[in-house]
């Protein structure tokens, strides 16, 4: 096992933002968790298998190959064998996604592959169970959030910046309606691990709550925390 540090909170939170800016500060590999996933909705979405048949979805997952590549800090996300990042961070693909990944015939699919990497490099992992089940024994572990309305926010002008058009109070409900799924379900829910440090962005810039968590892995490699 390589170091691992564990970004782990709600849709919005500036995850992946925060994760790819340590990973280069570190010289770590930045793996998103949430475009797996995401790419196994997807794959669900153009077959169009609904999310609720937990049947087919346990069947089929095992026909979705999943595989990753880094170029310049950057992943690539591949189903079976198409680059489908262009496609991945829709909210059509979010709502998918967050439905499908209750399943463990999903859930187990993906971890095994997160580990797997995590095996082979020094990594900065971001999604939801990272801290609690997929690495717990990451060097530093983060649960990082922030209040409702600054992540739907954050999510709005993303989106926006794309050209796609949004409405922001829309995707403030489907993030609350995210969170009470992420949160709730029966297998690894979205929680902060019990050795995990709480960031609240809310009030913070990014260059503020990257500083911070350097910090953390800082202390850590002097063996403070
Ligand atoms: O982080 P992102 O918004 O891309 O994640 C999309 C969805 O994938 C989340 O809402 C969550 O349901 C699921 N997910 C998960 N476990 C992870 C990462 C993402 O269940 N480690």
């Amino acid at each position: 096992m390589g170091y691992s540090i564990a970004i782990d909170g709600p849709a919005g939170a500036g995850k992946s933002t925060i994760a790819k800016k340590i990973a280069k500060e570190k010289h770590c590999i930045y793996v998103d968790t949430g475009a797996m996933y995401r790419a196994m909705g997807l794959y669900f979405l153009r077959n169009g298998i609904s999310a609720g048949d937990e049947k087919r979805i346990s069947e089929k997952c095992g026909e979705a190959d999943i595989t990753i590549a880094h170029a310049d800090g950057e992943q690539t996300v591949f189903l079976n064998g198409e680059n489908v990042n262009a496609f991945l961070r829709t909210e059509e693909v979010g709502n998918m996604t967050s439905a499908i990944s209750v399943y463990p015939a999903v859930r187990k699919k993906l971890v095994e592959l997160q580990q797997r990497l995590a095996e082979q490099a020094d990594v900065v992992m971001d999604g939801r169970d990272i801290g609690t089940c997929v690495l717990p024994g990451a060097d530093v572990k983060v649960y990082l959030t922030a209040g409702s309305a600054v992540r739907a926010k954050r999510r709005f002008e993303e989106l926006a910046a794309k050209g796609e058009v949004c409405d922001l109070g829309q995707i403030e409900k489907d993030i609350i309606e995210r969170d009470e799924r992420d949160m709730n379900r029966e297998i690894s829910p979205l929680r902060q691990a019990d050795d995990a440090v709480l960031v609240d962005s809310s009030g913070m810039t990014v260059d503020e709550v990257v500083e911070k968590i350097l910090s953390l892995c800082r202390e850590k490699e002097q063996g403070g925390i």
